[in-house]
């Protein structure tokens, strides 16, 4: 297996860990309920599971330096994720190394985010060795010993190689979501100084001083952080374009030129046409909230169970998810109400080079979370094609991807755990319209490698053919990395008025762009 492992290649692993992470979740959560019983680690079973299957990448000789596919700022929510991707193979020690030559040296450290605060310069690591009993309460402490991890950063001081850091963000990253902090990989480092000192033990311990090598991409997590510090994000031109129809501002960003965003309509919410008459369904009557355990006819019809983990995550994508909704007597808490809550991110709009207004986070985005809605007027078929103007913010419902190709794989590993609830949502023969009206979901651009899919949800009427369209995420997502989704438009299959093939090439930028959208 000595194959160039691709960015596309870890992304999809780290994907595939994801998933199955939140299917382990989710059946404990449901046991959980039922009997108290306390959480099995699922980082460690999916990883198990993946490690079986053969499928970790990058496990031949030990890296110094970068490690295919993985890129400074990529972000992980498990530290057994940063072994699957081969950047760092220690399980639980801080520091990675490897023999060369009959010498150690050091590959690769994971850093709890103690920075020295003092200069608060972010390039500069103060990294405390290991070994001498510090965090075990059972053992008498004693002196650290130039050994092992130790021993490899002296080397790699001495030998000047680079050392990769992966900072165990505590105080940084803002994730929403509770799931334990976020590991980012900052890149890579050289260790300057090695010394050692008291430590708060009162043994010897060593201190090592990395600085980061230049002339690598500052982390996005530092750019938000300043923006923060100082209280303005550079480049600002509309404070909020949902002009507080949104729990959280939106503001629109344009760092190449000074124009604004095109004027529109901000809905947040679905538009219908007089003519659509939309019955409520009839809801649940779990007043304590639903659970598997307790029959509740939503969960029933998303095929017995809660679709979501009790963090807000999409388990898996499905061809249509019921959650709870106004008839329901359960409440808004209820486990199975997420997407119609609204964005939960602190999103914005932003110019890009050569795709016109694009959306992107300042907020890590955990795999699985909701986005937003793709807003906008409900229209028929029939009634877009009329509409010759504007055709660049029409969505067709039904369209989406449904063959799970962003999830693939799970469904051979855990066969076991496959829902077999795969009713296609057809082409309904409706299409939203976010031209005049729309929220901010019409400023999502393509990508031929997203990281965004679309999920048909039902919870305010009963309608299948017009469910809502929401945005999850398929993978972690850094701050300020364009969100995109697959328009999934197929090539020579798009029109004009005169039965024309329509062209449009596509500048999403990624190794596996097609070149065109349509
Ligand atoms: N960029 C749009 C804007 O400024 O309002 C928001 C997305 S809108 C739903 C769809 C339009 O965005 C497309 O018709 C195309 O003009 C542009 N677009 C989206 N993804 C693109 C891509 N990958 N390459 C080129 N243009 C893209």
């Amino acid at each position: 297996n000595d194959a160039v492992v691709t960015r596309n290649k870890v992304r999809e692993t780290l994907r595939l860990f994801q998933a199955i992470c939140r299917k382990l979740l989710h059946e404990e959560e449901a046991k959980v309920k039922e009997r108290g019983k306390t959480r099995r680690r699922v980082d460690l079973q999916a990883s198990k599971i993946l490690k079986e299957k053969g499928k970790y990448v990058n496990i031949g000789e030990h890296i110094i330096g970068s490690v295919p596919g993985v890129e400074v700022g990529d972000e992980f929510i498990y530290r057994v994720e940063l072994n699957i991707v081969g950047l760092h193979r220690q399980i639980q020690g801080g520091i990675d190394y490897m023999k060369q030559d009959g010498k150690l040296l050091a590959t690769s450290i994971v850093s709890s985010g103690a920075y020295d605060d003092d200069t608060d310069n972010s390039d500069v690591l103060i990294y405390t060795g290991s070994g001498g009993n510090m965090m075990s309460g059972d053992k008498e402490p004693e002196d650290q010993k130039l050994e092992r991890g130790n021993l490899s950063l002296k080397n790699s001081m001495d030998a000047k190689n680079p050392v990769r850091v992966i900072r165990g963000d505590s105080k940084g990253a803002d994730s929403v979501d509770a799931r334990g902090r976020t590991y980012i990989y900052d890149g890579l480092y050289l260790v300057e100084k090695c010394w050692q000192e008291i430590g708060s033990h009162g043994k010897l311990v060593f201190k090592f001083k990395l600085v980061r090598i230049q002339g690598q991409p500052e982390l996005a997590w530092n750019v938000v952080k300043k923006s923060k510090k100082f209280k303005v994000r550079e480049g600002v031109c509309v404070d909020d374009i949902s002009q507080g129809k949104e729990k959280i501002p939106i503001c629109a960003v344009n760092t190449l030129n000074d124009e604004k965003p095109p004027p529109f309509k901000y809905t947040a919410r679905m538009i219908y046409p007089h003519w659509c008459r939309r019955l409520p369904p009839k809801g649940c009557d779990c007043i304590n909230g639903c659970s598997e355990s307790r029959n509740c006819p939503c969960l029933d019809k998303n095929g017995g169970g809660i679709p979501y983990n009790y963090n807000g995550a999409i388990v898996e994508a499905k061809p249509l998810v019921y959650e709870c909704g106004p008839s329901c007597k359960c409440p808004p808490s209820c486990y199975n109400r997420v997407s119609q809550h609204g964005i939960k991110f602190q999103l914005e709009i932003f110019k890009t080079e050569s795709r016109g207004w694009g959306v992107r986070s300042l907020n890590s985005i955990p795999s699985g979370s909701f986005i937003c809605e793709y807003a906008g007027e409900l229209l028929e078929e029939k009634e877009a094609e009329e509409r010759t103007g504007n055709d660049e913010y029409l969505f067709d419902i039904g369209n989406q991807l449904n063959d799970n190709s962003l999830w693939d794989g799970l469904t051979s590993l855990m066969p076991e755990a496959h829902s077999d609830a795969v009713v296609e949502v057809q082409n309904s023969g409706f299409t939203i319209d976010a031209a005049q009206c729309g929220g901010v979901g019409r400023f999502i651009n393509h990508s031929c490698s997203p990281n965004l899919y679309a999920q048909n949800v039902l919870y305010d009427h009963d309608d299948k053919r017009i469910p809502h369209v929401m945005f999850f995420a398929v993978e972690n997502i850094p701050p300020l990395q364009e969100l995109t989704y697959h328009y999934n438009y197929m090539i020579d299959q798009v029109f004009d008025s005169n039965g024309n093939i329509k062209k449009k090439s596509c500048h999403c930028g990624s190794p596996e762009c097609t070149g065109r959208m349509y």
